[in-house]
């Protein structure tokens, strides 16, 4: 469908070189977009760029420094000549009883997962804007909706995530950008790796609680993001869509 076709656009896409992010960076390229991956290991980059193919590049930045978000919309539009679909993926999580954080744990996982998301989207919108349009997908969590006993800065961020991205669609809607939000569930990841090794029955909770029976995967997210980065969307902002083998559904 024509609808979905993603060639020529390009895209940025924080923490693609690995896990969700780039799960969605592969379906973003085999819909036809060109992808810039922003993330601070320089090997992870190569090795995404190198599975991505001829229509990706990576720039290695802290997107949790103040200057690391124009720096990476920079880099896509000096390499690829356009911005058009951004997608805020880069984060982290810490676990460990809310009594026990520190202000620095607080604060390193509100800039990463919250601030810097702002900062790139602010540092996107002139590109956008001079488009006329454009796509923005902020990751959330199911931590968005439920609380996490385990990972209380993470929640705040994830909640914080999606109350932006309904500020920002109304904001930007005049612009004709949308800005709509995904919700992953429980996604076999690096991150999820560390969750399943510190919160003890994880694995065997997480199965019975996913109606479809299993993890995701980062496959299963290539598909809401080439939905939610091409004109099949259109109509569509201030979401928040989970991807969760029904775990959010399921009381
Ligand atoms: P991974 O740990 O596999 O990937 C995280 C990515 O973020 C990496 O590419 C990492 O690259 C990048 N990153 C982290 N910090 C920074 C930084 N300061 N600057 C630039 N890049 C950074 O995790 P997931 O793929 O699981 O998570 C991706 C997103 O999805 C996160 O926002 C997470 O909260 C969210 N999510 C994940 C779920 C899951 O079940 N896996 C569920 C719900 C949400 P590098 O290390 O090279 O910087």
């Amino acid at each position: 469908m024509t609808s979905f076709d993603l060639t020529g656009k390009v895209a940025l896409v924080t923490g693609g070189n690995g896990g969700i992010g780039l799960g969605m960076a592969k379906g973003l390229a085999d819909a036809g977009a060109l992808v810039m991956v922003a993330g601070r290991d320089a090997q992870k980059n190569r090795r995404a760029v190198e599975s991505l193919g001829a229509s990706a590049d990576a720039i290695a930045v802290d997107m949790a420094q103040d200057s690391g978000p124009k720096a990476a919309v920079d880099r896509a539009v000096k390499k690829f000549g356009r911005l058009d679909i951004v997608v805020n993926n880069a984060g982290i999580n810490i676990r460990k009883p809310p009594q026990d954080y520190s202000l620095e744990e607080w604060h390193s996982v509100l800039n990463i997962n919250l601030t810097s998301l702002f900062v790139c989207c602010q540092a996107a919108y002139p590109h956008l804007r001079a488009q006329k349009g454009g796509k923005i997908i902020n990751i959330g969590s199911m931590m968005s909706i439920f609380g996490a006993s385990f990972a209380a800065p993470y929640g705040a961020s994830k909640g914080g995530v999606v109350q932006l991205t309904k500020s920002l669609a109304a904001a930007w809607a005049a612009d004709n950008i949308q800005v709509n939000a995904v919700l992953p569930g429980w996604i076999d990841t690096e991150l999820t790796k560390g969750a399943r090794e510190q919160v003890s029955g994880l694995n065997e909770k997480v199965l019975a609680r996913t109606p479809a029976g299993r993890w995701g995967v980062p496959d299963d997210m290539a598909g809401i993001a080439v939905f939610l980065a091409s004109a099949a969307s259109d109509f569509i902002t201030g979401t928040a869509i989970p991807v969760d083998g029904g775990y959010s559904a399921a009381g």
